[in-house]
């Protein structure tokens, strides 16, 4: 499943160590998108652990590069205030790394290369916070999301919207995308939370678009 920062793969080496995984029997590196705090030393831990890659095909350009899709929106001003100094300090670039051809890739909603993918759920495409961003619902009910949401206190009064945003539509139609086999939403930041909040969101959505609207637009 994802993993961290680049200058962070000492410190997961050792939760490893304590929790005796060995990163060599790993088999896959699951990516929900391309962003440095998921992707940011995958290209290290690909070589020492020799995992494939399982990933969106829109992601391969930017993975490549080590840098982020910046093309999107924060939810609001406030946000923004608050995250873009932060943006210009850490800069989000990380070692890049190609896709091989052991690598799974999503292309659309279609997993290539997967025959041997023995999983207990299914992957499925959830763009709309990044055009890559791909989801894992387990068979029972437990979903892991990445970043198409979020649990992080109404902070800038997003509540469980991504604080960057690329497509509010995509985002939108990936939450009830979700809602078909998702129980339990386990997003990257913030605690897990029921899928009926996405549901319970959904249904004020169009007020809440025009708010997005107005806000995002300035
Ligand atoms: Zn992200």
């Amino acid at each position: 499943m994802d993993i961290y920062y680049y200058h962070r793969y000492d410190q997961f080496l050792k939760e490893f160590k304590s929790e005796k995984i060995i990163p060599g029997e790993i088999s896959y590196l699951f990516l929900t998108h391309h962003h440095d705090d998921h992707a940011g030393f995958a290209k290290r831990f690909l070589i020492n652990s020799q995992a494939r890659l399982i990933v969106h095909n829109n992601a391969i350009p930017f993975l490549k590069m080590g840098i982020h899709d910046n093309r999107g929106k924060y939810w609001n001003k406030w946000i923004q205030q608050m995250l873009d100094p932060l943006s210009k300090i850490i800069n989000h670039k990380y070692p890049g790394l190609k896709a091989r051809k052991e690598d799974i890739i999503l292309e659309g909603n279609v997993l290539k290369n997967s025959l041997d993918l023995r999983l207990d759920g299914k992957i499925i495409f959830t763009p709309g916070h990044s055009s890559d961003s791909i989801s894992i619902v387990f068979n029972d009910g437990n979903a892991i999301v990445g970043d198409v949401a979020m649990n992080l206190f109404n902070l800038g009064e997003t509540k469980y919207r991504p604080f960057f945003i690329q497509d509010i539509n995509e985002l939108y139609r990936s939450w009830r995308k979700l809602r078909f086999g998702a129980r339990i939403i386990f997003p990257a930041h913030g605690k897990p939370f029921a899928v009926d909040k996405l549901s319970k969101k959904l249904s004020v959505i169009k007020k809440e678009e025009l708010i997005f609207k107005q806000e995002i637009f300035f």
